[in-house]
């Protein structure tokens, strides 16, 4: 007699993935959170916020005797020159440092009245004598150790006026050494960008706070389909691989394209899947110019086009025929708000990691370089993380990728990582 094995896929939610069924994604996301570096878009540095500490590691470095602690009043902006002068005497300020050193609020006063002001001014908060340092101990000028009392002393007023300058200067100070000036900001800000400080809900397309606003964290939507406009990804252009653009009417676009090609440097004779995600992203977002007859027609505008138009059933038929569930052009799949992905670890996203197969993600996490603090607040997570890849791999399915919707494994697939 035969046996009927019942084989159980239970999975009827879009949104489950390897990553999500197995924990690792919520491990990631801790380990995102809290070592994460966020780079700016727009020039690729790294965003950084100064705390209180970074400044005072500067000023007892040990390499200046003196040390003023200025807040930035970013005074050669200000409209309300005067009426800030009058607050910050009335809080109980009285020095400035200007381009000629300390000034007092008398003088810049009576500048005023003359209707002259200083070029550039900053608020003095605190001006402080450091101690000598030999083998990292605190000595006076006189070569007298300072006591245990008088080190904590120097150290409560140097995080009370750093405190302060960073409040009063709205995020900015500025530390003036015997050879150095030194710029600190504790705005999470870059290149004109506020960035949003990495929590766990920005990296979860389940939540509101961190799902693409696009697909709404299902990384696909219905739209214009790659897959249906470019069926044959072994065709080149000028073979026709936009099926779009074909017959009559419609051929105009290809032979269009194939005339400005070289001006935005589209290698017409090139497969579709050879082309480089540049170059793929012209030809889908690239806008035409009015008044520019030699600029490119996207094929995205195209479809707009055609959308603006769908009432001709020519039309209408056109547009169904290349829409399907598509990969989100926001996200493009990762699921994610952009902000998301300006975080980085390792020199990575967490969409790049999740792209990975469990071998390669296994790599990853063994060549990862963290420094001894960002080690001790994220290794359980990087152990859980390890622990869960091996066991995947050790039921034989390294080759999967820890991306994968769950409703696309097969019966046994699903049983073995669940
Ligand atoms: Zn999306």
């Amino acid at each position: 007699p035969a046996i009927a094995i019942e084989q159980k896929v239970n999975v009827k939610n879009p949104r489950s993935t390897v990553a999500t069924t197995t924990e690792i994604y919520d491990y990631l996301r801790i380990i995102f959170a809290r070592i994460g570096r966020t780079y700016s878009p727009v020039s690729g540095r790294e965003v950084k916020c100064h705390s209180i500490n970074d400044v005072m590691a500067s000023i007892l470095s040990g390499d200046s005797k003196t040390a003023y602690i200025l807040a930035d009043l970013n005074w050669a902006g200000r409209e309300d020159k005067v009426e800030l002068m009058l607050r910050l005497k009335e809080e109980g300020y009285s020095r400035f440092f200007g381009d000629e050193g300390i000034i007092r609020i008398e003088d810049i006063m009576k500048m005023a009245d003359k209707g002259e002001y200083p070029n550039h001014l900053d608020l003095l908060i605190d001006r402080l004598k450091l101690p000598e340092f030999k083998d990292c101990l605190p000595y006076s000028e006189t070569g007298e150790p300072w006591s245990q009392n008088e080190w904590e002393d120097l150290q409560t007023r140097l995080r009370s006026s750093i405190d302060t300058a960073f409040r009063v200067g709205e995020g900015k100070l500025i530390l003036r050494k015997d050879n150095s000036v030194e710029e600190y900001s504790n705005r999470f800000e870059l290149d004109g960008i506020t960035f949003r400080q990495p929590d766990e809900y920005l990296f979860s397309f389940n939540s509101p706070l961190g799902a693409c606003p696009v697909c709404g964290g299902l990384g696909k939507i219905i739209g214009v389909s790659e897959d249906l406009v470019i069926p044959d990804k072994t065709k080149s252009i000028y073979d026709g691989a936009i099926a779009c653009w074909k017959g009559e009417s419609m051929g105009w676009f290809r032979d269009h394209l194939i005339k400005v090609a070289s001006r935005y440097g589209i290698p017409v004779f090139e497969p579709y899947c050879n082309l480089s995600q540049k170059v793929k992203d012209i030809i889908w977002d690239g806008h035409s110019v009015e008044g520019d007859d030699n600029s490119i027609v996207g094929i995205n505008e195209f479809f707009k086009w055609v959308e603006a138009n769908r009432y001709k059933i020519q039309y209408k038929y056109m547009l169904s025929r290349f829409s399907g569930r598509t990969t989100c052009h926001a996200c493009h799949g990762t699921r994610l708000r952009p902000e998301a992905l300006y975080v980085k670890v390792g020199g990575r996203t967490i969409a790049e990691l999740l792209d990975m197969n469990v071998d390669a993600l296994l790599d990853f996490f063994s060549s990862l370089k963290l420094t001894e603090y960002e080690n001790s607040i994220v290794r359980k997570a990087v152990e859980e993380i390890v622990s869960r890849l091996k066991y995947i791999k050790d039921v034989g399915l390294s080759y999967l990728t820890l991306s994968r919707a769950c409703n696309t494994l097969s019966g046994g697939e699903s049983q073995r990582i669940n």
